[in-house]
């Protein structure tokens, strides 16, 4: 009966998001469409107005595709003892500049010899940049984000410390879920794939957050001993 349940709740899980990925691709692609007509008969500066709404159309389909793949993850694993600093480092590095024009300046502290973790790294970097993303977003006007990486236990440990809007108890579960955003140009899926990458790591990911003050996010992942 086990087996029944999971084999269930997984078809169920699948077909919800089924479900999500063609309403999430039907609302462009029926902008798409109507668009295409319109530009028909359209005149010379229509014309260009139009292409352009398109092409943010396109741009929407192609997100939700890319975030979906990495989920698919078509690409072979490979899985070694990396030092994550280096890799947070480096998402760090790419969302700086992003991070400036919001205000949001932040801060990476990290205990000394800490130990390695096995873990894909491109996985994890989607990871890091999902969460860091997130915290710049919920900053629009600034603030700091604070990280900070220690060893707790046998597990490395990350808190991303944020100083945005916070998200109220209620909306607090449903982070994750498919489609999940409260963002007018959000997908929905960076922590859904974020959760899942966590869990191929047996790690573990909670979000503590007060609204009006703050989000943190910790990540735990298991240390290479
Ligand atoms: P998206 O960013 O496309 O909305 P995500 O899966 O990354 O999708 O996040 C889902 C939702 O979780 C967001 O829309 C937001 O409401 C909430 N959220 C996630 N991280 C934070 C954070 N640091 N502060 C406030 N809200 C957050
Ligand atoms: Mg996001």
């Amino acid at each position: 009966t086990e087996e029944l349940l999971r084999r269930t709740e997984k078809l169920n899980v699948a077909g919800q998001l089924a479900a999500g990925i063609a309403h999430e691709i039907r609302n462009p692609l029926t902008a798409l469409k109507g668009f295409a007509k319109l530009m028909c008969h359209a005149n010379e500066d229509s014309r260009l107005r139009y292409f352009q709404i398109m092409q943010e159309e396109f741009n929407r389909i192609e997100l939700i595709l890319g975030e979906l793949l990495i989920l698919a993850k078509p690409q072979v694993l490979a899985y070694q003892l990396h030092d994550v600093i280096a890799i947070l480092r480096e998402v760090i590095e790419l969302l700086n500049t992003e991070a400036i024009i919001s205000n949001v300046i932040i801060d990476l502290t990290s205990e000394l010899d800490l130990p390695l973790v096995r873990s894909e790294s491109s996985q994890l970097k989607q990871v890091f940049i999902n969460v860091i993303k997130n915290a710049i977003e919920a900053m629009p006007t600034g603030g700091n984000l604070r990280i900070i990486v220690r060893k707790m236990a046998n597990q490395v440990a990350f808190f991303f410390e944020d100083q945005g809007q916070g998200i109220s108890e209620e909306r607090l579960p449903r982070i994750g879920e498919p489609f999940y955003t409260t963002k007018e140009k959000g997908t929905g899926l960076g922590m859904m794939v974020s959760f899942a990458i966590i869990d191929e790591h047996q790690g573990h990911i909670e979000y503590q957050s007060k609204l009006g003050v703050g989000t943190t996010v910790l990540i735990q992942l298991p240390a290479s001993v």
